[in-house]
Parts: C-alpha cells; structure tokens; sequence
C-alpha cells in the first residue's frame, strides 16, 4: 500500500502543465517521470521542474492526456522535459481556488504564475529547499538541483523511500540574519549625539521602514550597522527580537485592546428589530446555499457588527469557513478582539500583509490543510489564502479606497470576493454607513441586495453638523477658526471629548525659501517637502527621501524659510496655545503610530479618557466608537474636494460623513463642524441632512453627464521613464497615436498620455492615459498594443490599472 504511488509497468501518457513561480512566470507543459504512477501527480501541487541549467518551482495547473496536445501539429514534435518531483504530498491549492486566480489573471492581463508569485510567501515558491529521507541512519539532504541530475536508480530508490514515509521533509535554508526582528521603542526626537550618523541612519531607517530584520539592515547600511544596533539596544532605543515571536506581538496588541471595553452595539446580546430582520433575511439566504451578494447600509453606530457575528456563527454552524475583511490592520486586530470575546472557544486567525514571511508561509499551510471551518479576519489580501470552503465573505467599510491594491498586484478586493462566491456559492456581504456609488447603484440594478440599518442603536440621534467659514484665514494663522476654537473650549469644559480631523501630517506642509521664492522639492518627486519637527527633517511624502532640517536650501545655500501652512504635528502644537494648561490632547497619524502597538494605545488611551482632545488624520474616521465624544471638526474640508479626482467629492463626503460619526454616539448629543473656503458646494446640503439618496442621486447625474463610472468602464495605462532621458517626451506622443490609432476601430475613448497629477516619482517622469469604455476587453485590447509596440522596453514602464481608485 505504501508503494502505490511507485510506477511498475504502465506507460504514463499524461502531460502537466505548470505554471512558473520566478520570471518570465510563463505556463509550460511537462511530461511526468515514469518512476511515479499518474496519481502520484495532482493538480494544485507546488512541482520542482528543470528550467535551462538550473530547477524552478511551480504551481502544477493541469493534467492532460498526452493525445491532446500531440494532435496539435505545431507541437508534435518537441520532446517535453520530466518534472522533477512534488513539493507537497496533497494539493496545496484546490481546482476552484486556481480558477478563480485563473480568471484574475484573464481580468488583469498578468500570467497566472506571476499572481501566485505575488500571493505566496517567499517560503513557499523558494527553490531553496531540501529533500530530506532517513533510511535508518542519519537524515541524508539533498537540493532540488540534485535531484535534476540523478541517475536513474538514484532516482528511483529516493522516490522508494519518498513513497514509503521515510521521505520528504523538505525545508529552507534559513539565514539567520533574517530570523531576528530589529524594532524601534522610542519615537523622535532620540537622545543621540549629532555625531552619531551610523546611529541615526539606522534609527531612520526603522522610522521609515518599521521593523526591519538584521539581514536588510546590513544590505542597506553596512555590517557597520552591527556595532550602531548594539549601541542602540543598550540605550533601549531599538528591540531586537525572534521574527517568529509576532503572534506574540499581536497577542500584546490584543491586550491593549482588551482594556478598551466592548461597544455597547456588539455587546449587547438582544438583537434591535432592524438588526433581527437584517439577519433573518441573511441567514435564509446562506441557507440557499446559492451564490448571493447584498449591500449592508447601516447608519454610523447602527450595529452592523452585530449582524456580521450572527451571520458568522451561522455559517461555521453549516460548516463553512468565514472571511471578514478590514480596511486595516488596527481595525482588524479590533474585530478579531470583539470576536474573540463573543465565542472565546472559536479559533480566529489573523491575517495581513505586515506579518513576516514566515508567520505568513505558517498560516498559509494551516488554511491549506485545515479540515475544520476556519474564521479568517484580515485586511485584503486574506483574500488569497487557499481556503476550501468558503460560505461567507465580508467586507467591512466597503467605500474605503484601501481594498483597492495600487502598487504591485493592482487588484480590487470587491471583486476577488464577488469571484470567490462565484466560484463556491457563497454570500458576499458588503457593509458601510456610507457605501461607495458604485455598490449603491449596482443594488439599483439587482447585482447587490440592498439592506438598512437606518436608526442608532439605543436610540441616540446623528450630530448637528455645521459649517465654518474660513476664507478670512491667511497661512500664518492658526488652522482653527474663531467658532471652533470655542466650540471646543466649551466641550471640553463640559467634561466631554473632541476629535479634530486634518488629512495632513507633518509640521508645515510647505517650507518657503523668501531668496528662491519657491518652497523646497524632493528631488526625486518634484513634491514639496513637509517639515517634521520632532525628527527635525524634512520629509517627501512620496518617496520617503528626508535630510536633517535646519540646512541651507538645496537651490541658493541661503537659509531664510518661512512654513506655511499647518500638519497635524503644528495643529497639536498650537491647540495647546488655545487650550487650558491642564487639557491632555492626543495625536493619532501615521508618524506617531508608526511602532507596533502604538496606534492601539493612542486609541485606548483616547477611549479611557486620558485625553480630551483627539487630533489626527483620517485613521481616524475609520470605525472607531469613542462614546464621550460630542464634537467632530473637519479641520480643512477643501483638501479632499480639490483633488484632481472624479471621486474628490464622493470621497469626502464620506469622510465627513464617518468623521460625523464619531460625535454623539453615546447618550449624549454630538456636533460636527466643517472648516471649508467653498461654501456654496452642493454637497453641504445632503452632509448636514445625511441624505445619502439624495446625494447619490445628484452624484449620479453628474457621472452620468460627464461618463465616469457606473456608467463606462475606466482604466489607466501608467507610463513612466527616467528623468534624465529626454527623448521620454517623443516616446508619449508616440504611443498617445499608437492608443489612439487602435482606439479608432473600438469604441473607447482615449484622453492622454499627459503627465499624472504626481507628475514626478522616484526619479522617474509619470504619465496617465485614462480610458473609457463600455467593454473591458477592449481596453485591455489597447493597452496590449502598447505593450508589444513599445520600442523602449527598457525605459519605458507601462502598468495597466482597472477602474482605478488612486488617479494620482
Ligand atoms: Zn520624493
Ligand atoms: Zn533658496
């Protein structure tokens, strides 16, 4: 029995097609070695193949009679190479899973090999590895690359050993170097002498990069970074730790978390007669066991969490695995946190794209091979773990723009999700208190079932919001209007909280030099730099390129700035000039929570009340349930309206209405002031009445009138070349007469290429061609004719990106 997968005399006639982990990322077809019968070899395996001199992993997609492919002529003479041998001993991934991937890689013009290359932890497409067999003495090891050359009853007697379970232990070569985390434990400004570069190159470094392993830090600094680290760690400014000790890492979040009590919405253990009615239509539904997909509109503080447990409970008790996605990662660490405490006997694993390689490639093998019903919670890309049985997929804050992947894999979460309920029946539930239009209008067309939540749980009322003109203020002023400064001051001398919003970070967004007239760039962007005072640098937002600050400029040496304008670092800054002595204020963006764990103690600090004043960027906005909070100020509304973007005004009035959300969720009653120049914008009216209809209907119209989606399909071809070669410009015009000569025969509308809105990137000139059609493939039908006809293969980067959220 323990033989069976060993060949004795039939002929083996099948032939697999695998795709390729590592580029070109191409599929190629196999013949298989005759040493293993046919069912030895299974679709969804990982398989080492021979490629050129060498051996390459891959993912084995099919297996077809040999009959197949010799009738086709073109073939039938070449003499197709043995795989090698098979990674693991079941299929990694299922059929469906692989056709579902399949139908992304149709979708977004990439090889099939090139998606699971990107899915997949390194660990687990490394050729790297070692086979190992114990034949009764000690363990023998041999590399894949081996295994290629073997002679045949070399071969033969491994696959004896393999066949028999004496075999198969297969592991990587792990460096050391990288196995050690190395994490920052103090934020700017660090007590180290100026002298100190070593030192304060690496304390940058982490400050960018967030934890680092020891193997990255020497690539980028030098095996001087040694000495510098352990100085540093002695200090207690840097931690160096197990990489493998994350799950720790989240279980300590997890603890600050748990001190911050449940909602009272999640809590609550009676359902509201809205949420019942909710969740019974839901629950008949799963029961179907058909496909299905719904829109949860549920207002802020409505309860929507509620009806995502009780439907998770359904669907584990059917034995069906759920995924419930976050827009990110603190907000999923939250849900898995509540969760937890409502079925304290159900394994939740956690799922996002800032674990380790190694913690990734771990929970990989374990949704490969669970059995059970798993509860996956996680950010998008949880999406790509090979789950068998899927039953319920959801999305929550489904408007939020970071489902969208932008670099990379350009992927759309919503729609992975929609292909995975395809694929396996299963319900896909979308929920937000401010949906994104086009999931609103794809409930008017029947494609989501549209639910609602329309009323506060308990009963409490949504804010009164109003608008605060701020046209008289100069850049030297304070970012506070007069109103709002008062408005706070009488809050907080009410004992209760306020949360102040402004999407912007830094000190100054702008550092004037008066003898160049012109703010200081990043070199490599084109992007003026931000002044952060605590770091003493001034930072590009883009790229991340930084100098220390004060320093003569860049352009005439001279050093006479002048900051404009006002980040969140400045607003904390002077809120303490307006405010009592004694009045604690908080600060929440991505500078100050950049350390593990520290945006979790900011909130649950905010949430304990050791604060009473909360000032952050739009991380904020995002589901969080302060319920002493009674006043919300939108800082300055105009930056998200004036964005080059046909969404600006969808977005933000998203933004203000989530921010609106935060104020007045608990017995008391919550105000909202909006600071804008633009008071006469149409979209005041359905913000202050939060008339969601009334404001999809006009949106709408507007899209309808000017062909932006639902109603056509968008796309942006990204083009890009070095700054410094020149002959870039000509190339644009080439290719917008290569676009617009293909576009002619189809019907798209081609605008561009013209430079993007960031028209400089990391050295590199960008350039946007935006397309419209009604037909997806006949934009993918252009932009493939750029792609063969682009002459400058090696200047020219071009990526297609569908429906694009990020038009920068
Ligand atoms: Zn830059
Ligand atoms: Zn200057």
């Amino acid at each position: 029995m323990v033989l069976s997968i060993l060949n004795t005399e039939q002929p083996v006639s099948l032939i697999a097609e695998v795709a390729l982990l590592s580029p070109p990322f191409v599929t190629l077809s196999y013949s298989l070695p005759k040493v293993f019968v046919p069912e030895f070899w299974k679709v969804g395996q990982r398989v080492v193949l021979p490629l050129g001199s060498g051996v390459r992993i891959g993912v084995l997609l099919a297996l077809k009679p040999q009959t197949e492919i010799t009738n086709n002529s073109q073939t039938k003479d070449i003499v197709l190479k043995d795989l090698i041998w098979s990674l693991d001993k079941k299929s990694f991934f299922s059929e469906s899973y692989l056709r579902v991937l399949i139908q992304l890689s149709h979708r977004l013009f990439l090889p099939i090999g090139q998606i699971l290359a990107s899915v997949l932890p390194i660990g687990l497409r490394s050729n790297q590895l070692k086979l190992c067999v114990f034949n009764g003495q000690k363990p023998k090891k041999y590399t894949l690359k081996e295994l290629r050359f073997f002679d045949e009853e070399t071969y033969r007697k491994l696959a004896e050993l393999w066949a028999s379970g004496q075999g198969g232990i297969i592991e990587r070569n792990i460096n050391t170097l990288e196995n050690e985390l190395c994490e920052l434990c103090v934020d700017p400004p660090w007590a180290v002498r100026p002298s100190a570069k070593r030192q304060i190159a690496l304390l940058e470094l982490l400050w960018e990069n967030g934890a680092l392993n020891r193997k990255i830090i020497q690539d980028k600094l030098g095996a001087e970074a040694n000495e510098s680290l352990k100085r540093l760690s002695e200090l207690g400014f840097v931690k160096v730790r197990p990489a493998q000790g994350e799950e720790a890492e989240a279980d300590e979040i997890q603890k600050i978390w748990e001190k911050v009590p449940l909602n009272e919405e999640v809590s609550a253990f009676e359902l509201t007669n809205a949420q019942q009615e909710v969740v019974d239509k839901l629950k008949d539904s799963l029961d179907t066991h058909q496909r299905s997909s719904h829109l949860l509109h549920g207002i802020t503080g409505s309860g929507k969490t509620v009806v995502y447990l009780e439907l998770l409970k359904h669907c584990l008790a059917q034995g069906r695995s759920v995924i419930l996605l976050a827009p990110e990662v603190a907000l999923a660490i939250k849900l898995k946190n509540d969760l937890q405490k409502r079925f304290p006997q159900q394994k939740i694993i956690l799922s996002h794209g800032y674990q380790t390689p190694t913690l990734r490639e771990s929970i990989f093998r374990q949704v490969s091979e669970a059995q059970e019903a798993l509860v996956i919670i996680g950010t998008r890309s949880s999406l790509f773990l090979p789950l068998k049985n899927p039953g319920l997929i959801i999305l929550d804050e489904e408007h939020d723009a970071s489902f969208k992947q932008d670099e990379g894999l350009v992927y759309q979460a919503k729609e992975l999700a929609y292909a995975i309920v395809q694929e396996y029946n299963a319900m896909l539930l979308l929920g937000s208190a401010t949906p994104d239009i086009k999931s609103f209008q794809a409930t008017k067309q029947g494609r989501l079932t549209l639910h609602s939540l329309p009323e506060r749980v308990g009963g409490g009322t949504l804010p009164q919001v109003e608008l605060v003109d701020i046209r008289h203020l100069t850049p030297t002023d304070g970012i506070l209007a007069k109103p709002s400064q008062e408005a706070l001051l009488e809050t907080i001398n009410k004992g209760e909280q306020a949360v102040i919003l402004l999407n912007r970070r830094g000190y100054a967004p702008l550092i004037y030099c008066m003898q160049c007239s012109e703010p200081i760039k990043c070199p490599h962007c084109d992007i003026a730099l931000t002044y952060h005072k605590a770091r003493e640098r001034v930072v590009c937002h883009y790229c991340g390129y930084n100098y220390a600050f004060p320093a003569p400029c860049p352009t005439c040496k001279s050093l006479n700035f002048v900051p404009f304008g006002e980040g969140t670092e400045k607003l904390e800054e002077s809120l303490s000039g307006i405010l009592p002595p004694d009045v604690k204020i908080l600060r929440l963006d991505r500078d100050n929570a950049r350390r593990a764990g520290r945006m979790e103690e900011i909130l649950a600090a905010f949430a304990r009340k050791e604060a009473q004043v909360l000032v952050g960027t739009q991380m904020l906005s995002k589901g969080h349930h302060f319920p002493d909070v009674t006043l919300a100020i939108v800082a300055d509304a105009d930056l998200g309206l004036n964005l080059p973007d046909y969404r600006a005004t969808e977005r933000s009035f998203q933004l203000f209405v989530q921010s609106a959300g935060r104020a007045g969720r608990g017995s008391k009653a919550g105000k909202v002031l909006i600071q804008t120049r633009n008071l006469n914008h149409y979209c005041w009216d359905y913000v202050k009445s939060t008339d969601f209809s009334g404001f999809f209907e006009v949106e709408l119209q507007k899209r309808k009138r000017m062909k932006y989606p639902p109603f056509t399909n968008l796309a942006l071809i990204r083009l890009s070349f070095p700054v410094e070669w020149k002959e870039g410009y000509k190339a644009m015009e080439l290719f917008a007469e290569i676009y617009k000569k293909e576009a002619e025969t189809l019907d798209v509308a081609v605008l561009g290429p013209a430079p993007a809105p960031l028209s400089m990137l990391r050295g590199r000139r960008r350039y946007n061609c935006l397309l419209k059609a009604q037909n997806w493939q006949h934009i993918r039908r252009i932009f493939q004719v750029g792609l063969q006809s682009n002459p400058f293969k090696d200047k020219i980067r071009m990526h297609l990106d569908l429906d694009p959220v990020n038009m920068m």
